[in-house]
């Protein structure tokens, strides 16, 4: 049995007063909901506080990038060892945005990945195609490239420790989310490359989670299928309500 993770990404919201605010208003809506992991993976100042907010609780802190070296002249980079050291247990590697508008390629999420496991990070990899790949029939061929590019190097030890979002680059952000269908073909996708890459096991064992506009009123439905082991939220992550309600329907 898999078991469900639900996970906000707040972006570049939220500053560290109004990140502990927004915590202790979602601490008593998800507490108890044991069926699924809580993570709120938070912009890179805001993790002291968010740390300190969540204490006692069970949401998870998670960074939304890492860097692939362990030190240097990175100007601006975050290393592994810091996030481990200020006591972050997820990263996201490979956001879309990341992709889109800071040069991320199929390569260094793949540093990211491995530098992220090799810390003892829980890693959230994104895959996902747009609409324009979507419309030439590229879906199944990219996700599947995506997956095993980014999984390159990683051993099926390190598995554990991989969760790999689903995310549609014309769903995130827009309000146009995957039917449930989709996201259920696009997960079996990346579920296929990675027992392709690690057997049909660990393939079964993968959390693989939807992103792209899920929110309180798509969750149930997207969740129901069975490839979709939970969600990368990143607009409904920013209320307490909404993504309290989209952890409940993970239960
Ligand atoms: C995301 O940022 O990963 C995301 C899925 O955003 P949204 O939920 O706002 O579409």
């Amino acid at each position: 049995m898999r078991r469900y993770v639900i996970a906000g990404n707040w972006k570049m919201n939220m500053t560290p007063a109004k990140a502990q605010a927004l915590i202790a208003e979602m601490k008593p809506l998800v507490a108890g909901k044991d069926n699924c992991d809580v993570v709120l993976c938070v912009p890179a100042i805001d993790i002291p506080a968010a740390i300190e907010a969540a204490k006692g609780s069970n949401i998870k802190i998670g960074a939304e990038n890492v860097h692939f070296k362990a030190s240097g002249a990175y100007t601006g980079e975050i290393s592994a060892e810091m996030l481990v050291e200020a006591g972050v247990e997820y990263v996201v590697i490979g956001h879309s945005e990341r992709r889109q508008y800071f040069g991320e390629t199929d390569q260094t999420v793949n540093l990211r990945t491995l530098a992220a496991l090799n810390a003892g990070l829980k890693a959230i990899v994104c895959v996902g195609e747009t609409l324009e790949q979507r419309e030439l029939g590229y879906t199944e061929t990219l996700l599947k490239f995506q997956t095993k590019m980014a999984l390159t190097n990683v051993t099926a030890e390190q598995m554990k420790n991989v969760i790999i979002a689903y995310e549609p680059v014309w769903a995130i952000g827009t309000g146009v989310t995957a039917t449930a269908d989709q996201a259920d073909e696009g997960n079996g996708y990346v579920r296929a490359a990675v027992a392709e890459m690690f057997g049909a096991e660990i393939a079964e064992q993968t959390i693989v989670q939807y992103g792209g506009s899920m929110n309180d009123k798509n969750a149930a439905e997207l969740l129901s299928k069975e490839n979709v082991d939970g969600g990368l939220i990143g607009g409904a992550s920013l209320k307490s309500a909404a993504f309290s309600a989209i952890v409940d329907a993970a239960q």
